[in-house]
C-alpha cells in the first residue's frame, strides 16, 4: 500500500498548501484520509477528485474537514457533466451529529464507523482508538493484511496509543509543539513525545505532520531522534511511503 501526505499543516495552510490529508492507495483503490483545508487543489497534483474511491475523517476540526464541501460540489459539478451517478463513502463517527450529517450530499454519502468496530474500507481494514482532544477523535491503524500504518491523527500523549502502535510499518504522528512546550493542554503532542511513542510502541518509521507554523521545524526531527533510533522524516506536500 502506498501513503502520500497531501496536506501536513495543522490550523491552516501555508500559501500554496493544505492542511490534514493523506492518499492511501492500492490496487487502484483510493482512499482519502482526513480532507483540509486546501485539500481539493492540491489533491489533483496527484490524482483526479472523481478518482477516489472512499474517505476517512478522523475529527470534525476544519483542519481536517474544511474541503468535504467543496469536494462534495466537484462529485456534483463531474456527475453532472459526465451524466453519471457515482456516490462518493465518506466514514465518519458519529458522535458529532451535525459533523456526520454534513457529509452527505446529493453524490457522497455519509457512513459511520463505530470505534469498537474493524471498519473495512476497499483492501483496508481499519481499527480505532479514541484520542485526547478537545472533540471526539480517533486514532487509525489500518492494515492491507501485510503492512500495517497507524496515523494517531489529533491527540496529546495517552499510553493507550504505544499498544495500538504496536510494530507499524509506518507511524504517521501529530507533531504540532516542540519539546517542552505545553502541548497537552491543546490536546496535541510534542516532538519529543512522537520520539518516545516510536520508541515504545517499536515502529519502524515515523513521519513526523501535522506541523507547527512557527520555528525550526528540522529542530522538531532532532528532538524526536533523541527518543527514536529509527528513521524520522517531516512530512511535506508529496512524501510518500510504499510499502
Ligand atoms: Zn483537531
Amino acid at each position: 500500500m502506498k501513503w502520500t501526505v497531501v496536506g501536513y499543516w495543522g490550523a491552516y495552510p501555508e500559501k500554496g498548501e493544505a492542511t490534514s490529508a493523506y492518499l492511501l492507495e492500492q490496487d487502484g483503490f483510493r482512499c482519502l484520509i482526513d480532507c483540509g483545508s486546501g485539500v481539493l487543489s492540491r489533491l489533483q497534483t496527484f490524482i483526479d477528485v472523481t478518482e477516489l474511491d472512499a474517505v476517512v475523517l478522523s475529527h470534525y476540526h476544519q483542519d481536517h474537514i474544511a474541503d468535504i464541501g467543496v469536494l462534495q460540489y466537484s462529485w456534483l459539478v463531474q456527475n453532472s457533466l459526465h451524466n453519471r451517478n457515482r456516490k462518493l463513502p465518506v466514514y465518519g463517527h458519529v458522535e458529532d451529529k451535525t459533523g456526520f450529517l454534513a457529509l452527505t450530499h446529493q453524490f457522497t454519502e455519509g457512513i459511520a464507523y463505530h470505534p469498537d468496530e474493524a471498519l473495512q474500507v476497499g483492501p483496508f481494514q481499519f481499527t480505532f482508538i479514541q484520542t485526547n482532544h478537545p472533540v471526539p477523535c480517533y486514532a487509525m491503524r489500518i492494515t492491507n493484511g501485510d503492512q500495517v500504518i497507524v496515523y494517531t491523527a489529533d491527540t496529546s500523549f495517552k499510553q493507550d496509543l504505544i499498544p495500538f502502535s504496536r510494530e507499524a510499518d509506518l507511524l504517521v504522528s501529530e507533531c504540532s509543539f516542540y519539546h517542552g512546550q505545553e502541548a497537552a493542554k491543546a490536546g496535541h503532542l510534542t516532538s519529543s513525545q512522537c520520539g518516545e511513542l516510536a520508541a515504545k510502541a517499536g515502529v519502524k518509521q515515523l513521519l513526523l505532520t501535522h506541523l507547527p507554523h512557527f520555528g525550526n521545524r528540522a529542530v522538531l526531527q532532532e528532538e524526536a531522534g533523541r527518543k527514536f533510533s529509527g528513521i524520522i522524516q517531516l512530512a511535506h506536500e508529496g512524501w510518500t511511503w510504499q510499502g
